[in-house]
């Protein structure tokens, strides 16, 4: 299958690298990857410089950002073929280019060499800063590590790096959220994503969900996200998106802040990507790619020269479209109405007025005649919120 629908001049302008590799899975996670294997990390590489052989002529990436998965347990011979291959291929250069790093695998040698290799972000899994729910959550890394990778991380010469934090984690009081933000934000990172521990079916923390061992406390969950926009922003985050926050530097109040994540800005606003490695997704020409998430297929496909695409959809202009305003909510900037139409081709104020009244009403929408964006509490619950723009 050829997905490719590009003319010879049209260059895709974000990259997304999948590294299914972990240390040990999280009990919560339900991202594609699996325990690391040096045999299989090896032909992992192998298969991703041959994916990226295959695509490099349809790229001009402005933004890379490998996520996993965990990047940085790839070795220093393994990211110097990559980064080589980066290079050889014109991929190399991105104004933002991100890996996501685990505070366990970050070493001086692996710092210096992403950073001279063009990496210019890094993201950094923290989750907690409470050594017992590090351990609730099965974190491969400790609280200490986290300081020293951040110190490794600054003296390799890294400039923008980002936090992840979450909350409502089972055992979580609001004391030992507040613990973590103060001492996180203390750091002085320029961005924090916060995620609200969600239960995905197939992890060992939904079926302990499931068993009666502990009880979600939602009112809890408000709170504490409450107390995360209120301490980010008191230490200098501004909130562009449900859940990041990124320093303003000099940005004025109606742009993005000038730390924000610009390869993840691209995907709330409908821009293309490629995504490479296993379970990736892409995103081009109105169509969704998406890579089988098996890594031996992935490497045997690959190994055959083909890409290890597993589907491709196209949806309907208007169910794209209404994709588009549920991803686009998640800023708080919002929409403006014209920017949509620019986007889509649809009006956002007719098409789906009804819709933006309701929201209104419920207190969880605000509009005026040029936009309309999602208040704090419709942020809150800006995944029911979407759920009103999708259409068949
Ligand atoms: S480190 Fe991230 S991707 Fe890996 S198992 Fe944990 S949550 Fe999942």
């Amino acid at each position: 299958m050829n997905p490719s629908i590009l003319d010879k001049t049209h260059r895709v302008g974000g990259l997304y690298v999948h590294v299914p590799f972990c240390a040990h899975k999280c009990e919560y996670c339900a991202f594609f990857s699996e325990v690391s294997n040096g045999e299989r990390m090896e032909q992992y590489v192998e298969a991703l410089v041959r994916e990226l052989e295959l695509i490099a002529h349809e790229l001009s990436p402005r933004t890379v950002f490998f996520g996993g998965g965990t990047p940085s347990i790839l070795n220093l011979r393994q990211w110097e073929k990559i980064l080589a291959a980066f290079q050889r291929l014109g991929l190399a250069g991105a104004t933002e280019w991100t890996v996501e790093c685990n505070p366990a695998t970050v070493s001086a040698d692996k710092a210096r060499l992403l950073r001279s290799g063009g990496v210019n972000r890094i993201s950094m899994g923290v989750q907690s800063l409470d050594e017992r729910l590090l351990d609730r959550l099965g974190r491969v890394h400790s609280r200490e590590m986290v300081f020293k990778s951040f110190d490794t991380l600054r003296t390799a010469g890294f400039d923008n790096v980002n936090l992840d934090l979450m909350f409502a984690i089972p055992g979580q009081t609001m004391e030992v959220w507040r613990a973590t933000l103060r001492e996180a934000t203390q750091l002085g990172s320029e961005h924090l994503s916060c995620y609200e521990v969600i239960y995905e079916e197939d992890t060992p923390l939904f079926q302990q969900l499931q068993a009666g061992e502990f009880d979600v406390d939602e009112n809890l969950a408000c709170d504490m996200y409450d107390e995360l926009i209120e301490h980010a922003t008191s230490a200098g985050f501004r909130q562009y998106e449900i859940a990041n926050f990124a320093r303003p530097g000099d940005a004025g109040e109606e742009a993005d802040p000038a730390r924000a994540c610009r390869h993840n800005i691209n995907y709330w606003r409908a821009g293309e990507y490629h995504g490479v490695g296993p379970s990736a997704t892409g995103y081009i020409g109105g169509r969704r790619t998406r890579n089988w998430s098996n890594t031996q297929l992935y490497c045997e496909q690959l190994a055959k020269g083909r890409r290890a695409i597993e589907s491709v959809d196209e949806l309907s202009p208007l169910a794209r479209a209404g994709e588009v305003a549920a991803f686009g909510l998640r800023m708080n900037r919002g929409w403006r109405f014209d920017e949509f139409r620019e986007t889509t081709g649809f009006e956002l104020a007719e098409e789906w007025r009804v819709d933006l009244a309701v929201l209104v009403d419920c207190g969880w929408g605000e509009r005026s005649d040029e936009s309309f964006r999602l208040t704090r509490a419709g942020l809150r619950f800006a995944d029911a919120a979407a759920e009103r723009f999708l259409r068949p």
